[in-house]
């Protein structure tokens, strides 16, 4: 595998992977790599002749006071990871090389971007925009692949995509879960061991919605009703949004057809994770 740094060498890998007419498929991450990363390279790996990944934290797509500093980075871990699935290119630049001295031009996506975990973390889905179009600019990508476990995120890109003619598929990919429920997350590093049991409240919360539309109830109020009694009985806990949305536009809906978005958001001690479904 190799391990590039310099956006010009980048550039110029890729270049020649796509003039020589190979497919590319591109995994961005912020490293601290668990199964569901994994995922991604697997089904890019399927589709894909060349897997191109990549591992920067984005202090874009921090808020003030949240926990870029303390985001968990495990780069030789992450970088056997990535070569043993057969990615073939690593870009790991560092922020310097992202954001020289004198850049400012940011991309937002208003309405969809200011909606989840966009109103609860302001700033933070033009960070994502900005620093996806730019990876996407670098690797011009036939395919890209993203975890549907960032809902808001995968709205924000399809709508970022779309708008800005960008040539290539964005393919979601489901979410991978501990075998109790819990969604894997690189922030599931910072929960304690009672956190970690507190968290699967936000699974059972969903799963209870999701067991309710199976039965037949389809109203967003009485679902969300459901769901924040079961977030309820938990402890420890300060939910920040369950939501019943429109998956591309991330707008409330009234009942909650078929591929609609059930999402929600919490606060697991100082631990924010998230998770959702879509309907079946
Ligand atoms: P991150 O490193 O958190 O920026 O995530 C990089 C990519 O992995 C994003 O597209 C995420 O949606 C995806 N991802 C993170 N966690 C999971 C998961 N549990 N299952 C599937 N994809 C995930």
């Amino acid at each position: 595998m190799q391990i590039v740094k310099s956006i010009a060498e980048m550039q110029s890998i890729c270049r020649n992977l796509r003039t020589q007419g190979i497919t590319m498929g591109f995994v961005p991450t912020m490293g601290a790599l668990h199964k569901g990363h994994l995922s991604l390279i697997q089904r890019a790996r399927s589709e894909c002749k060349t897997v191109v990944a990549s591992i920067f934290v984005n202090p874009l797509q921090f808020a003030p006071g949240e926990d870029f500093a303390q985001y968990p980075r495990t780069f030789e871990e992450d970088c056997r990871q990535l070569e043993s699935e057969g990615v073939a290119v690593l870009f790991a630049p560092d922020a310097t090389e992202m954001y020289p001295n004198g850049a400012v031009t940011t991309i937002t996506v208003p309405g969809i971007g200011d909606r989840l975990d966009g109103a609860s973390r302001p700033g933070h889905l033009t960070g994502v925009a900005t620093v996806v179009a730019k990876l996407f600019h670098l690797v011009a990508p036939h395919r890209a692949y993203f975890g549907q476990k960032d809902a808001a995120q995968l709205a924000v890109l399809r709508q970022m995509i779309q708008d800005l003619n960008f040539d290539l598929e964005l393919v979601s990919c489901a979410i991978v879960r501990d075998a109790d429920g819990l969604a894997l997350s690189s922030r599931n590093k910072y929960l304690s061991v009672l956190e970690r049991e507190q968290a699967l409240v936000l699974h059972r919360a969903l799963t209870k919605i999701e067991q309710s539309i199976a039965e037949g109830e389809r109203h967003s109020s009485t679902l969300l009703q459901i769901g924040r009694n079961t977030l309820e009985t938990a402890t420890g806990i300060r939910v920040d949004y369950l939501a019943i949305v429109d998956a591309r536009s991330l707008l409330p809906v009234a009942t909650a057809e078929r591929g609609v978005l059930v999402a929600v958001a919490a606060f697991i001690g100082r631990t924010r994770l998230i998770d959702n479904f879509l309907v079946a």
